[in-house]
């Protein structure tokens, strides 16, 4: 993918005409750079020569299913309504694992029907219920259980999953019991060891703590596992610091760690997959001046993008006017919805804005679109795909109707 902000290009396609035919607020997908970073992943990952299931709950677009599905992923899903969209999609349900700590009955019935990869079971009361529906269907389901590895991401508090506080997975001696119960179950046939720590990782430490506990666990257990399901969780760079997770590091990690067994490995990215892949444009409504600081007060709120407003991410904010000119009060972006935390970002030495002027929010292809809402009954954004310097709609701004 280029962004060429000289010319305000993205793709090949000038972001102003983007703006001007599918109006603003406007999300943009770049399917090369989905495909690199896919590359990237398989390429550094290759000696494990791994499943690799797309997170669903970072990104879920039918059509960025299919083209996710057609580079060769498989999914990783949270709800009956994601587990149903990426089958629609095309994706195999054989490359399907599913994961959550609180599947109901329905979506565990479901989820056996279309004979999915793994059914990923987060407590012994989900192990219990699996096995019920298992048996009144009569049919053996594939499981796996997940492990709360008691290991810190070292992220933000919000977005970690493998601490003991944490509502995810099973405690080590947990873990063990349902091991056995699992072994002698006649509907449950247990297949896999599952570990999600966290999202945005950018060091190694964490997971490498995580394939000790793994390792040990695994030893405990005595028990062969067709699959290690890793989980995601790694990092991309939001902001300039050029901060990268070593991937090929976590290959050699999970080989040095895991050598004895000859588990096929798993993984659930999302984020890495597709953040880096998405942009917003947004246009400046109102230019309001405060006492130290501009509003400036785009037309994309929180609703569009939570992530600031939820977890106090940053993105990167870039003009698509350039000019030399530096403002010299502080820029707080924000959208025009009713609460305080409806704020981007707040940035000094900004170059100079006016009202009506585009900006582009970065990075949003994941935990963007997919969080959105419809408060303050404000309408779900189009996105488009941009793909060989075509562009397709993939989703289209919901109507005054569609809201009523
Ligand atoms: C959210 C989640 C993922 C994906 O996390 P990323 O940080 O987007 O890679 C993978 N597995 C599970 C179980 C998750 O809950």
């Amino acid at each position: 993918m280029k962004i060429d902000s000289k010319n305000f290009i993205i793709d090949g396609l000038n972001t102003k005409v983007l703006a001007k035919k599918y109006s603003t607020p406007l999300y943009c997908y770049s399917f090369s750079k989905i495909k690199e970073n896919i590359t990237k992943f398989t390429h550094s990952f290759k000696e494990l020569n791994p499943i690799i299931c797309f997170a669903v709950k970072a990104n879920s677009n039918k059509t960025l299913l299919g083209e996710i599905n057609k580079l060769g992923l498989g999914a990783d899903v949270v709800s009956i309504g994601e587990l149903t969209k990426a089958i629609k999609s095309g994706i195999n349900p054989k490359k399907i694992v599913f994961s959550g700590v609180g599947k109901t009955a329905d979506e565990i019935s479901f989820a056996i029907k279309k004979r999915i990869l793994l059914i990923n079971a987060e407590s012994k009361s989900e192990i219990l219920q699996i096995e019920k529906i298992a048996k009144k269907q009569n049919k053996i389901v594939n499981i796996g259980i997940r492990l709360n590895p008691n290991t810190d991401a070292n992220t933000i508090d919000q977005i970690s999953t493998g601490k003991k506080e944490n509502k995810f997975g099973v405690s080590e001696k947990i873990f063990l019991d349902l091991v056995k119960y699992s072994k002698n179950s006649k509907y449950l046939n247990l297949k896999c060891l599952s570990v999600h720590i966290g999202s945005q990782i950018l060091e190694l430490k964490p997971y490498e703590k995580m394939l000790k506990i793994v390792n040990k666990v695994i030893k405990k257990t005595n028990y062969n596992f067709e699959y290690i399901d890793l989980g995601g969780g790694m990092g991309i760079n939001y902001e300039n610091n050029y901060k990268q997770l070593n991937l090929k590091g976590y290959c050699k990690s999970i080989i040095k760690n895991l050598k004895n067994y000859k588990s096929k490995i798993i993984f659930e990215p999302g984020r890495f997959i597709i953040g880096n892949s998405g942009f917003l444009i947004s246009k400046i409504i109102y230019i309001k001046e405060g006492h130290k600081k501009d509003f400036i007060i785009l037309d994309a709120a929180m609703n569009d993008l939570m992530r600031p407003a939820l977890y106090n991410a940053k993105h990167k904010i870039i003009p698509v006017n350039k000019n030399k000119k530096k403002s010299k009060k502080i820029y707080e972006f924000v959208g025009p919805i009713c609460e305080s935390t409806d704020k981007f970002s707040s940035l000094t030495k900004f170059q100079k804005l006016n009202e009506k002027d585009l900006i582009i929010i970065c990075d949003v292809g994941a935990y963007g679109m997919s969080l959105s809402s419809n408060y303050n009954l404000r309408p779900k954004a189009t996105e488009i795909l941009i793909k060989n310097s075509k562009v397709k709609v993939i989703s289209k701004r919901q109507s005054l109707k569609d809201l009523m």
